[in-house]
């Protein structure tokens, strides 16, 4: 790429203006264009009016490199994205003989003849267009070259249209895409107070900081095009963020743990109370995860952590649940499933009710243990509703089997 190049994306459909659907393909496309090393200026929403649709492409082509266009494409009366597409760039739309053949030849017998024929639509392809051949629908996507600007059609099913996106952008692809660096047990704020000092010796070097339950995305933009100082903000960025970065190409926390067990032939287990199997869920998610994952206990009455794991009622009578005493009795509980090697256990108070002035709600015990070493705990308070802390609690077990994995 040449320089820095900028996009926008339209996404056509009256369902979307008034609030029935929720627009998901903005998103998908302006996320896979920033990866492309495009920035994306700007996101509009038009209904399924040919003449809204017109005055949205004719501005927005003029002033970007690249329109992406999502929806209308379809068979319907309301389908309108192709006549304002070319009626913007001044050329005929032509039924192509080949795509009505193959159209026709998938028309179903029970169709009404009339609705057929608002099918054979999608055969009408843009004067000079590159079309995109529909590989899990009926509505092909179009390229458009006009004055030196690109126009993409895209069909509006997210399913058609994903597939035709990754073809649309093959090859387009920048000198300089963006960088995000993975972080966790890490605030936004902080993580942005590490790494903007670093900035200030890369000013064509953007920064994007995005927050998630325990993590923090670092996304780092090239505003200039250029990759070398991209890549000396990266290695600055990631010395900076140290042990909290976990990742630099997209990999989630649970993909990292399942790929740190492998390498190190690790057997994780994991015992969970307040999280009810989501630390579970993670890893599970994972393909792949067989290997490193021997199973959990979820253990959320008194008496099935002391069935389930063993715990010592004594110690639920001394301590209470949400303690660093059974967090550690869970853990070693769960190392004794078949083959674990290291074992992670969750105890919380999760709310609204349950909160205490000793252990308010948000409280959360955890406990590491490993076979040949001495079991750690940890107690993390955290804010918001329960679904929050649930969800954070899962980040911060996730990290810890991270952080002993990567000591062993
Ligand atoms: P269309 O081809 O535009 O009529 O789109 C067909 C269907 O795709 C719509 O009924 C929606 O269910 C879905 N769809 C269209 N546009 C979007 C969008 N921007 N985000 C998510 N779903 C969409
Ligand atoms: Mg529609």
């Amino acid at each position: 790429m040449a320089g820095l190049e900028t996009a926008a994306v339209v996404t056509v459909g009256t369902e979307l203006t008034t609030g029935h659907r929720l627009d998901t393909n903005g998103a998908e496309v302006a996320l896979a264009l920033a990866h492309a090393g495009y920035i994306v200026s700007e996101m509009v929403s038009v209904p399924d009016d040919r003449d809204m649709i017109a005055t949205a492409l004719s501005d927005l082509i003029a002033r970007r490199t690249l329109v992406v266009v999502t929806g209308g494409l379809g068979p319907t009366h309301d389908d309108v994205t192709r006549e304002a597409a070319a009626h913007v760039v001044g050329r005929a739309l032509l039924r192509d003989a080949r795509i009505e053949e193959e159209l026709v030849a998938r028309i179903s017998p029970h169709r009404e003849p009339s609705s057929a024929v608002s099918l054979l639509h999608q055969a009408d392809i843009i004067e000079g267009a590159v079309v995109l051949p529909a590989t899990t629908g009926t509505a092909p996507g179009q390229i458009v070259d006009h004055d030196g600007h690109t126009l993409v059609l895209l069909p509006g099913p997210p399913h058609e249209m994903r597939p035709m996106l990754r073809v649309a952008l093959a090859g387009r692809v920048a000198s300089a895409p963006p960088v995000t660096l993975r972080c966790v047990g890490i605030t936004e704020s902080d993580a942005g107070h590490r790494v903007l000092p670093q900035l200030e010796r890369y000013p064509g070097v953007d920064l994007t900081l995005l927050g998630g339950p325990g993590t923090v995305d670092v996304i780092l933009v090239s505003t200039t095009g250029d990759p070398g100082p991209l890549e000396d903000a990266r290695a600055a960025a990631e010395q900076a963020l140290a042990d909290t970065c976990f990742s630099t190409d997209g990999s989630t926390l649970a993909e990292t743990v399942v790929r740190l067990a492998t390498t190190r032939s690790a057997v994780v287990a994991t015992a969970e109370s307040c999280t009810g199997g989501l630390v579970a869920s993670a890893i599970t998610d994972v393909p792949g995860s067989s290997v490193m994952y021997t199973g959990s206990v979820v253990a959320y009455a008194n008496d099935a952590k002391t069935a389930l794991l063993g715990v010592d009622p004594g110690l639920l009578a001394a301590h209470g649940a949400v303690s660093a005493e059974v967090a550690a009795a869970m853990a070693e509980g769960a190392l004794r499933l078949p083959g674990a090697t290291v074992a992670v256990a969750t105890t919380g108070v999760a709310g609204p009710t349950g909160g205490s002035i000793e252990r308010p709600t948000g409280t959360v015990w955890f406990a590491l243990a490993a076979t040949g070493a001495a079991t750690h705990t940890e107690v993390h308070r955290y804010g918001g509703d329960r679904g929050m802390v649930r969800q954070r609690a899962r980040t911060t077990a996730l990290d810890l089997l991270r952080r002993t994995l990567l000591e062993s």
